[in-house]
């Protein structure tokens, strides 16, 4: 392998020491303990190992963890209102249901009733036409974690060409605005793009964020580019295991890259690590605090 990798080891453990330092600093200065509080709905194995990594990193990093388990059977009504008590409830300042919720459940209104201000995923319609307007937002945490990770081997990103292969409110179109942000070029391809190979050809930036294993290949990608793989797809390993692989074929990017993230170790530990650096965020501008940078 001739890229550069970029490791999420390190990078989040970064992300969540300055956190902690912050926190620190927040608890001291003004009395302000950030809190967090993570709502699961049902019983989703995933989505518990999810919740469960998310409060741990949260008391770790000196902030506090409210965790609401719901039976599956939860109805939206009785959920919303779980949500009007916590967006209520000063000591919360961020507030995250994991998704995705029970099919009875209307995603789209949870995430509405979600007070912008504590919407530390960024999902809420006010958060993302702030960040496509230019304007402070809460931003989604694996799109903040892929710029992250872009800028340790990038610190200038201007007038560079991004690709970014998905369109998902959740990743593919912050993450795009988040590069065009920083004044790249960017492209936004997704299952309908012609010729998709040829387009992330062009790219110094490739994102994939798709959700189909090794499905970018490596004569797909520009010698010299970055590439960010978002991509967590569980695959077959043998003998009843399973393995964890991205959206990018590594082994062949990673000749033809300058640098790559890998999977797993890469975007997917940056995201908690994002969440704690919102909910910092968060919980300053409620008490008319600065935005930690
Ligand atoms: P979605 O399923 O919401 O979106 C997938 C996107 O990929 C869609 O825009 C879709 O296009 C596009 N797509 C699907 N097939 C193709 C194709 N053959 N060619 C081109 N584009 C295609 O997924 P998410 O955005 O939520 O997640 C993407 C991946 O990232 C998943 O593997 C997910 O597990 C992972 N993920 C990782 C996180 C982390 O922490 N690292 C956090 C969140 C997600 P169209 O819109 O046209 O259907």
């Amino acid at each position: 392998m001739s890229a550069t990798l970029i490791d999420g080891k390190p990078i989040s453990a970064a992300v969540k020491a300055k956190v902690a330092a912050e926190a620190a600093r927040l608890a001291r200065d003004h009395g302000l303990v950030p809190g967090l509080a993570v709502v699961l709905v049902g019983e989703d194995p995933a989505s518990t190992v999810y919740v469960r990594n998310k409060g741990k990193a949260t008391i770790e990093a000196g902030l506090r963890s409210f965790e609401h388990k719901l039976p599956e059977h939860t109805s939206e009504a009785e959920l919303l209102a779980l949500i009007a008590r916590l967006n209520a409830d000063p000591t919360v300042h961020g507030i995250l249901v994991q998704l995705p919720v029970p099919a009875h459940i209307d995603s789209q209104a949870v995430i509405q009733a979600i007070s912008p201000d504590k919407d530390v995923d960024g999902l809420h319609p006010m958060n993302s036409g702030r960040l496509a307007s230019g304007l402070a937002a809460l931003v989604p945490c694996t799109p903040l974690g892929c710029l992250h990770m872009l800028k340790t081997v990038r610190p200038q990103l201007a007038g560079l060409e991004a690709v970014v292969v998905g369109r998902s409110n959740l990743v593919g179109k912050p993450v795009a605005q988040l590069l065009l942000a920083e004044n790249c070029t960017v492209t936004i391809a997704h299952s309908r793009t012609r010729d998709l190979p040829a387009v992330c050809r062009r790219a110094d930036i490739l994102v994939a964020a798709v959700g189909r294993p090794e499905m970018l290949r490596g004569d797909w990608v520009k010698p010299g580019a970055i590439v960010i793989d978002v991509g967590i797809n569980r695959v077959p390993a043998g003998e009843g295991k399973t393995r964890l692989i991205g959206d990018v074929a590594f082994a062949e990017a990673a000749e033809i890259a300058s640098a790559i993230t890998p999977v797993p170790g890469g975007v997917g530990l940056m995201t908690v690590a994002c969440l704690l650096a919102n909910t910092l965020k968060a919980a300053s501008m409620q008490a008319g605090l600065p935005a930690p940078q």
